[in-house]
């Protein structure tokens, strides 16, 4: 499994942009093939707009007839901050590089579950779908949500697992997301005469007192889940994360993310542009988040400001009941192989059971690592806990779809 994992981590699937999906493509098809799982790639027929090829999205079988138990995963990552991060590096049951834990990890204990299923020759009634995505760290865009706008997604499904890192929890909720970028238009001049220009920087600040009142008014509102997660063993050279990032049960806007603008300090900024990302919970609508967001935007555009904006991200929030005979039997699992049974969560970013969730398949994620060291200079995972997921997915799996 470590072979496997060092294997797919040394192929740098970053996204954004979107690199090298192919050659990922191909190592998992060639793993998929050897572990004996009727494999087919799930073409779209629509090529995505923003780029030529058709990112491949995958899918192994095992067993038979319609009833479809959903093992998903994503094989883009997000870009690396060192390219050593794409060199894995194995110190003894760690293994480290960029996508160590969020999520090849996670693919790797759900490819060996249904491989180990297959080999003791597990007779199911129904089947277990791995589907493998890329552009999850981006939205899904070009990935999960083409292949639900043509209906390839979630096929039968009577239920669905993801592998991400969940730091020994389960989530069964997540966070919708509205992200977008506001550019604010000016007049650039000499400082010396900036009488003739027009301040970008001056006017965006209009905008940024705005959205701190509506952001007041959002972070007010909590919601019913729990959203505190909990930590597992770490190599003890690494320092412990921030745990308070973990604690907020508020709705988010954060502003400012990202920000530019102006072309010297002498010279009246021409443009300034910032980000904003609303994270609502599973109580808010999105639609109607949405539209009070935008509604500050137009409202600064009415009062004269220059202004534009690009929505780069949208996704929805979903939950699934811990209660579900899916949620059951892996909380069951999870407490016959850890020991201790888990916690079921609000995930605080985006997440692909929504996609599943949304047609009524129950959905949750748990896998392998820690959500603190996802995306960091410093990803790793323990491998005895890739292992540890690997039987627990198999055995979820067999409670799930047993005769
Ligand atoms: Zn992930």
């Amino acid at each position: 499994m470590a072979r496997l994992l060092a294997e797919l981590v040394a192929i740098p699937s970053e996204n954004p942009p979107g690199k090298n999906y192919q050659a990922a493509a191909r190592v998992l098809e060639k793993h998929i093939r050897r572990s004996g799982l009727d494999f087919k790639r799930l073409e779209p027929k629509a090529k995505p707009k923003s780029s030529k090829e058709n990112p491949p999205c995958l899918l192994g079988v095992y067993g038979r007839g319609n009833r479809t138990l959903y093992f998903h995963g994503h094989y883009d990552v997000v870009p690396a901050q060192a390219p050593e991060q794409f060199k894995p590096v194995r110190k003894k049951h760690y293994l480290f590089g960029r996508g160590a834990c969020d999520m090849k990890g996670g693919i790797v204990a759900m490819l060996y579950a249904i491989r180990v299923l297959k080999e003791l020759g597990a007779d199911l009634d129904g089947k277990i779908a791995l589907v493998l995505t890329p552009d999850e760290e981006t939205g899904g865009a070009r990935g999960s949500a083409r292949l639900v706008e043509e209906g390839l997604l979630g096929r039968a499904g009577i239920g669905m697992l993801t592998a991400e890192p969940t730091s020994g929890v389960v989530w069964n909720a997540n966070r919708g997301a509205i992200s977008l970028r506001v550019e604010v238009r000016g007049k650039a001049a000499h400082v010396g005469l900036q009488h003739r220009g027009a301040n970008a920087f001056e006017r965006m600040h209009c905008i940024v007192e705005r959205l701190l009142a509506l952001k007041r008014e959002v972070e007010s509102r909590t919601t019913r889940y729990a959203a505190e997660a909990e930590e597992e063993s770490r190599p003890s050279a690494l320092p412990a994360p921030d745990q308070g990032r973990f604690l907020g049960r508020h709705s988010i806007l954060m502003i400012g993310g990202q920000s530019g603008g102006g072309t010297n300090f002498n010279v009246v900024p021409e443009s300034c542009w910032f980000t904003v990302d609303r994270r609502t919970n599973p109580e808010e609508s999105l639609e109607a988040e949405k539209e009070r967001l935008v509604s500050v935007l137009e409202e600064c555009k009415r009062d004269g400001i220059p202004l534009e904006w690009q929505i780069f991200q949208e996704g929805d929030s979903a939950a699934s009941s811990e209660g579900e005979k899916l949620g059951r039997a892996l909380a069951k699992n999870i407490a016959m192989v850890q020991g201790k049974a888990p916690r079921f969560e609000l995930c605080p970013g985006l997440l692909e059971t929504r996609f599943y969730a949304v047609r009524g398949i129950p959905a949750y994620a748990y896998g392998p690592g820690l959500l603190s060291v996802a995306h960091g200079p410093k990803e790793y995972v323990d491998m005895r806990r890739v292992v540890e997921c690997g039987a627990i997915y198999a055995l979820t799996a067999l409670e799930f779809l047993g005769k």
